[in-house]
This record gives structure tokens, C-alpha cells and sequence, in this order.
């Protein structure tokens, strides 16, 4: 990425929340000066950039990438995800999106559905919602922790702590294991929110899209961007940074999540693999075989 667009970019990076406060956050792209045109060119030259460097993440077949994107309704993750995977070959990629947890699911550890889905090595795997709604939803609804059959003794004021912890741990574990993660929190403002709910209302093409428990969910407005505050300082480290996406441009916050991964893919220094003496031997005498077929 251009070296300007990138320190642009990097104070969206997040790698130690320790100081984080999501209210000193823009929701819009105020800083940024550069025209529709403009902004369109540079997410489009991201989006082949990052084409190219899939196919050597892919052909190495050692490192993943997970790519995890949170948000509240209509801030934007289902156009987000459908831009970034536009560039790429579908057969590189996973995504999952994870509900509310089925029967079996909540027979389980909490980490257990999300683990199933981890993406293998030489691909790129993305989490529309993941294990971050057990401290988001989760923590602002009470009642779905009570169904989750855990041990009385283990639900303590210190379980959003102790989940925190966990994440983490796996998350470190995960990167040692050649992972590089990234978290998307696309940060949209309520007044946005409530602008694309009634286009929902409004628009025939839309209404599939509006849901009532949407809208219910924007009553705890409050609740859950504290819920995101604290999962932000608590869970913001250098190998799986969170990148808070001013989301009330879309464009915007396309060219930032693009942008990003592009940057994770070029810090991996991907290279396609190194053909041996050997190899580079039987690759000539394949050619000299096929050039020495007879025509027809
Ligand atoms: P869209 O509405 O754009 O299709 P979505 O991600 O909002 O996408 P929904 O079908 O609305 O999809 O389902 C997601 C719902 O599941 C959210 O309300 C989310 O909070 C809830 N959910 C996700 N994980 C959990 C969890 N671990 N426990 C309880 N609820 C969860
Ligand atoms: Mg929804």
C-alpha cells in the first residue's frame, strides 16, 4: 500500500488497548480528503492487490489469515466481507457466519463452533460475528448466560475477565501457530444505524434485511457499546490487532478494511515456493516431452 494511504490508515490499528476509549472514535471519515473517484480507484487497486498475494499465501500453504468482523446491525459487515472476497479465489477463502448457538453448540465450550471453522493453512478463513459475541450479546443479555448450562460456581463477576483471558490465550496460540489474525469492529454511529433501518423500512429490494430483533437490539445501545469498549481494551495485542472502522461511509470503510489486509498479507513477506534443482530438471523434460509430441 502507498506509504501515505498507510500512516493514514495505521491510528485505525488498535495493538494495545490499554488506553482505548471507543467514544474518542470517529464514526465518519472526517480526516479524509480524497474525492469518491478517487477513494473508489484506491479500493479497487487494493482489492487486486490483495488477489495477487493470496496466490502466495495459498501456494505456501503454511500461514492463514483470519479475518474476524463485529459490529452492531447495518453497520456494514455483509458488504465489507462480499468486497474483500471479490478479489479473491473463492477456493483460498472461508467464511462463516455464526447466530445465536444451536442446541449442540451450547453443549460445548464456548470457543468449540468457532474452532470447528478455523480456516486451514494457505487460506484465508472470515468470521461474520464470532467468539467476541460471548462478551458482547452475551454480556449485555444475562439470561443467555444462564442458558448456557456452565457449572454455578464458575459465573462470577469475573467471567467477562476470564473470557477476556481466554480469548486471548487462544488467539497467541493461534498466531503461534502460524495464524495472523486481524479484527474488524466497524463503528457506526446510531444515527447512521437508524438512517439504514429505514431505507430497510422504505425500500421493497431492502426489506428482507430489517429485522424487529434489530431493532430491539438498538435499545441497548448503551449497554453494547460499553460491552465493545471493554472487549477492545481488553483484547487489543500486536498479533491480532482489533482496526476500529469509521463505518458510516461505506466506501470508507471498505478502503480500510482492504487496506488492512493488504497490510497483513505484505507483513507476512509471502513468497511462492522455491523450485528445487531437482524439480527445475523433471519441469525440462516435461517441456522437451510435450514439445516433442507429434502434432494433431
Ligand atoms: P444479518 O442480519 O445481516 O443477516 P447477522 O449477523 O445480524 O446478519 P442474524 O441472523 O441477525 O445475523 O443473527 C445474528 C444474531 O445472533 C445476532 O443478534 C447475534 O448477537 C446473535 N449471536 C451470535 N452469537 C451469539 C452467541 N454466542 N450467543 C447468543 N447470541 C449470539
Ligand atoms: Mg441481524
Amino acid at each position: 500500500m502507498a506509504d501515505d494511504l498507510k500512516s493514514h490508515l495505521a491510528p485505525f490499528t488498535i495493538t494495545d488497548g490499554k488506553d482505548f476509549k471507543l467514544k474518542s472514535r470517529s464514526t465518519d471519515d472526517d480526516s479524509w480528503k480524497r474525492s469518491k473517484k478517487e477513494t473508489r480507484k484506491l479500493l479497487q487497486t487494493g482489492i487486486e492487490r490483495l488477489g495477487k498475494l493470496q496466490e502466495k499465501l495459498y501456494a505456501q500453504d503454511s500461514r492463514g489469515l483470519l479475518l474476524i468482523f463485529q459490529a452492531m446491525d447495518a453497520a456494514g459487515k455483509d458488504g465489507a466481507i462480499k468486497h474483500v472476497m471479490s478479489g479473491i479465489n473463492p477456493q483460498g477463502c472461508q467464511v462463516y457466519a455464526f447466530k445465536a448457538p444451536s442446541a449442540e453448540e451450547i453443549d460445548h465450550d464456548f470457543l468449540w463452533r468457532t474452532s470447528k471453522s478455523l480456516p486451514e493453512r494457505g487460506r484465508i478463513g472470515i468470521f461474520n460475528r464470532s467468539y467476541y459475541e460471548e462478551t458482547l450479546v452475551v454480556r449485555v443479555h444475562p439470561e443467555y448466560l444462564q442458558k448456557q448450562k456452565l457449572p454455578p460456581e464458575l459465573v462470577t463477576k469475573d467471567i467477562w475477565k476470564e473470557r477476556f483471558e481466554d480469548i486471548n490465550a487462544f488467539e497467541r496460540y493461534l498466531s503461534r501457530n502460524g495464524y495472523v489474525i486481524r479484527k474488524f469492529f466497524l463503528n457506526v454511529s446510531k444515527k447512521e444505524q437508524k438512517k439504514r433501518f429505514l431505507e430497510r423500512i422504505e425500500l421493497d429490494d431492502k426489506n428482507w434485511k430489517f429485522s424487529m430483533a434489530d431493532a430491539k437490539e438498538r435499545g441497548f445501545w448503551g449497554k453494547y457499546m460499553d460491552a465493545y469498549d471493554d472487549m477492545i481494551r481488553n483484547t487489543a495485542t500486536k498479533h491480532a490487532p482489533w482496526i476500529v472502522v469509521p463505518a458510516d461511509n461505506k466506501r470508507f470503510a471498505r478502503l480500510v478494511v482492504a487496506a488492512s489486509v493488504v497490510d497483513a498479507l505484505e507483513d507476512m513477506n509471502l513468497a511462492f515456493p522455491k523450485v528445487s534443482a531437482a524439480q527445475k530438471k523433471d519441469l525440462e523434460a516435461a517441456r522437451l516431452a510435450l514439445e516433442s509430441e507429434k502434432r494433431g
